[in-house]
C-alpha cells in the first residue's frame, strides 16, 4: 500500500523572491521541497513537505558512484485569472516511471507523485512569477542512496521535488539558432539509456556541447550512434523539419527521449491538417532538401524553450541556411498556440491543462 498523506513542516522565515524581470534559469529555489524515501522492504514512505534545505547522504551512497538516478522537468503557469496550472503533468509522471524502470528504480505511484507536485505548487503559489513568459519550473528527481559501493540496483532511494521560478526563455522574442551536426560524439545508442531521462545522458553530452559552444553554435544535432546517418535530437530537445509541405520528426527508436512537447506538437499539426510523419530522417535527406530549396523549417521542441527555431545547420563544414535564418510560420504558430494554452490565454481543445488549486481543494 502506498502512503497517501503528506506531512507538512513549514519554514519559519520566507526567502525574498527575485524580481520577475531578473529571473534566470534554475538558480533560485522556493521555500519548501517535497521528499519521500524508499527502502526495501518498506517501499515508498514518509512523504513530506519540508523547508528547502541541503540533504545529508552517506559518501558511499550509490548515486555518487554509479549514477542511478532519473529526473523530470515541467512547469506551473499562472493564468490571467491567477490560477496556477500544469500542462499534461500525467505524461511526465508516466515518463518518470518509464525512466525508473530502465534504471532499475522502483516505480512511484503516478497519481500520488502528481498530488505531491500539486500540493507543493499550491503551497508555493506566490512563487509563480506573473510577468509574460515566466513560470515556476518543477524538478522531480530520484536518487539512489544506499550506502554500498557494490554494483547492483540500490535498495534505498529518495524522491525529491524542488521548484525554481524561471524567466522568459526568449527575452528578445524567439530567434533562430545555429546548430552544428555532431559527427564524432553520440548522446546515446539504441539499447542504451537514451529514452530514459537520466543524468548520465547529460553527462555524456557535455563534451560535444562544449566544443561547439566555443565556435559559436548554440547546440549540436545528434546523429544515431551506430551509422551516424540518422537524426535523433537537437541538444536536449526533440527535432522537427518541414520539407516541401510535410513536417517530419525522427520516429521513437529506443534512443530518442519522448518529449511531452514533441507529442503535443504532433497532435496540434494533425489537428490543423498539416501533414506530419514520424520516421527515420537522415542527415543526407535534410542536406539534399536544403540544396533543392525544399527545407522550409527546422526547430527543436522541449518544455524549457517550447519551440526553438533552427536558422543554420553546419555539417562537415558546409552551412545550410533554413528559411533565410528566420522563424518559420509553423514554428511560430506552434509556439503561440502551445504557450497560449499553457498560460490559459487560448482554448484547450485537448484537455491538456490541469488546475493546481481546484484539484487540491476537492481532495
Ligand atoms: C526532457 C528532454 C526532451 C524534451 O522533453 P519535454 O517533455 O518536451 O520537455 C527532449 N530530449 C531530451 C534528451 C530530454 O531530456
Amino acid at each position: 500500500m502506498e502512503e497517501r498523506t503528506i506531512q507538512v513542516d513549514l519554514c519559519s522565515t520566507k526567502k525574498e523572491k527575485p524580481k520577475s524581470d531578473q529571473l534566470q534559469f534554475g538558480k533560485v529555489f522556493t521555500d519548501h521541497m517535497f521528499i519521500m524515501d524508499y527502502s526495501d522492504p518498506l517501499g515508498w514512505h514518509d512523504a513530506r513537505i519540508v523547508p528547502y534545505q541541503p540533504i545529508t547522504i552517506d559518501p558511499s551512497a550509490m548515486i555518487f558512484h554509479y549514477g542511478q538516478s532519473v529526473f523530470e522537468g515541467l512547469k506551473a503557469y499562472l493564468s490571467p485569472e491567477g490560477e496556477a496550472q500544469l500542462f499534461r503533468p500525467e505524461k511526465n509522471m508516466q515518463r518518470l516511471n518509464r525512466s525508473n524502470d530502465r534504471l532499475c528504480i522502483p516505480p512511484i505511484d503516478e497519481e500520488f507523485a502528481l498530488q505531491a507536485i500539486k500540493e507543493l505548487v499550491a503551497l508555493e503559489r506566490d512563487w509563480i512569477p506573473a510577468s509574460e513568459g515566466t513560470s515556476l519550473y518543477i524538478r522531480p528527481f530520484v536518487i539512489s542512496t544506499e550506502p554500498y559501493i557494490g554494483v547492483a540496483p540500490s535498495r534505498h532511494y529518495k524522491f525529491i521535488i524542488i521548484l525554481s521560478p524561471v524567466g522568459a526563455y526568449y527575452a528578445e522574442g524567439i530567434n533562430p539558432v545555429k546548430i552544428a551536426v555532431e559527427n564524432h560524439y553520440v548522446r546515446t545508442v539504441k539499447g542504451g539509456t537514451g529514452e530514459a531521462k537520466t543524468g548520465g545522458n547529460y553527462a555524456a553530452s557535455l563534451k560535444a556541447q562544449e566544443m561547439v559552444a566555443n565556435t559559436g553554435y548554440a547546440q549540436v544535432l545528434w546523429l544515431d550512434g551506430v551509422e551516424k546517418k540518422y537524426i535523433e535530437e537537437v541538444g536536449s530537445m526533440n527535432v522537427f523539419f518541414k520539407i516541401n509541405g510535410e513536417v517530419v520528426t525522427p520516429a521513437l527508436n529506443g534512443s530518442i527521449l519522448e518529449g511531452v512537447t514533441r507529442n503535443s506538437v504532433i497532435q496540434l499539426l494533425k489537428h490543423w491538417n498539416i501533414p506530419v510523419a514520424e520516421r527515420r530522417v537522415s542527415m543526407e535527406e535534410i542536406y539534399q532538401a536544403g540544396k533543392d530549396g525544399l527545407l522550409e523549417e527546422a526547430f527543436g521542441t522541449g518544455t524549457a524553450a517550447v519551440i526553438s527555431p533552427i536558422g543554420q545547420l553546419t555539417w562537415n563544414d558546409e552551412h545550410l541556411y533554413v528559411n533565410d535564418g528566420n522563424t518559420g510560420t509553423v514554428a511560430k504558430r506552434l509556439y503561440d498556440t502551445l504557450t497560449g494554452i499553457q498560460y490559459g490565454k487560448e482554448k484547450d481543445p485537448f484537455g491538456w491543462i490541469e488546475q493546481v488549486e481546484e484539484v487540491s481543494r476537492v481532495k
